[in-house]
């Protein structure tokens, strides 16, 4: 298989799989069922992980299982120490090596000439502009020859992300994207991480939910969403561009 973009093969070279064959594959499938399905059916897995809740759980599904899907985070140079200090107790923990990516040194330098350190505060298209450099740009490369894109989304997280499926095509990033906690519950998460002490980020405890860059996250006040505390100062939908939520269903993998 190649870079991933509208058709790919199962592991032997004989089955090409659609997206709506691997959704009806992978729908009533739990977490652990569909990433050991995938794993036994298709190759150039790859499993990107924010650190946050939802993404350590998945982390330790995969290393527990020892299951060879690559693993990846984004650096963008803009996180909280937590963050970092989590990603290397991850790593130690689990004995497993996430790959690192960081964004082009040349176009962030561009960027803070251009905008300033903190520009994203100036505008939102600023703050895309941030995010494409640091993240988006990044992500395309970790993605490459990748067949299947794992991810941490669930419902619950926000508005946005209700119209999901667990198994979609981004046609932005040309990738099959398949969401195997989509419809867990936080109840159902947080019981998952307490019985099986799993290592999270100490920044939950003191009212962050959904952890970004240092800059662009605060913690949230009684009430609000799991994003609100994401880019608060804009009204926009609480998204950097990594996860469309359009849903194509005429591509294979
Ligand atoms: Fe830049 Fe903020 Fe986006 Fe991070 S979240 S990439 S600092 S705009």
């Amino acid at each position: 298989m190649g870079k991933s973009t509208s058709a790919c093969f199962s592991k032997d070279r004989l089955i090409m799989y659609t997206v709506e064959e691997l959704l009806h594959e992978l729908n009533q499938k739990s977490a652990q069922e569909g990433l050991h399905w995938l794993n036994n059916h298709l190759d150039q897995l790859a499993f990107s992980t924010a650190l946050g809740e939802e993404d350590q759980v998945l982390t330790h599904m995969i290393a527990k299982a020892q299951l060879p899907i690559r693993i990846f985070t984004l650096d963008t140079g803009r996180l909280f120490a937590e963050s970092y200090d989590l990603l290397d107790l991850t790593q130690k923990h689990y004995q497993v090596n996430i790959e690192v990516y960081f964004p082009l040194a040349n176009e962030v330098e561009k960027y803070v000439q251009e905008s300033g350190i903190n520009g994203f505060y100036d505008s939102v298209e600023k703050r895309k502009t941030c995010c494409h450099i640091r993240k988006v740009e990044p992500l395309k490369r970790a993605l490459q020859n990748t067949s299947v894109w794992i991810t941490g989304l669930r419902s619950a997280q926000s508005e946005n992300r209700q119209a999901m499926q667990k198994v979609s095509f981004d046609p932005s990033l040309q990738v099959i994207k398949y969401n195997p906690l989509l419809d867990w519950t936080d109840e159902e998460m947080r019981a998952y991480i307490d019985t099986h002490k799993i290592p999270v980020n100490p920044l939950h405890k003191k009212g962050f939910l959904s952890i970004g860059c240092a800059p662009c996250t605060r913690a949230l006040l009684p009430g609000e969403p799991s994003r609100a505390g994401r880019w608060w100062w804009e009204g926009t939908a609480k998204e950097c561009g990594l996860h469309e939520t359009k849903v194509l269903h005429k591509n294979t993998v």
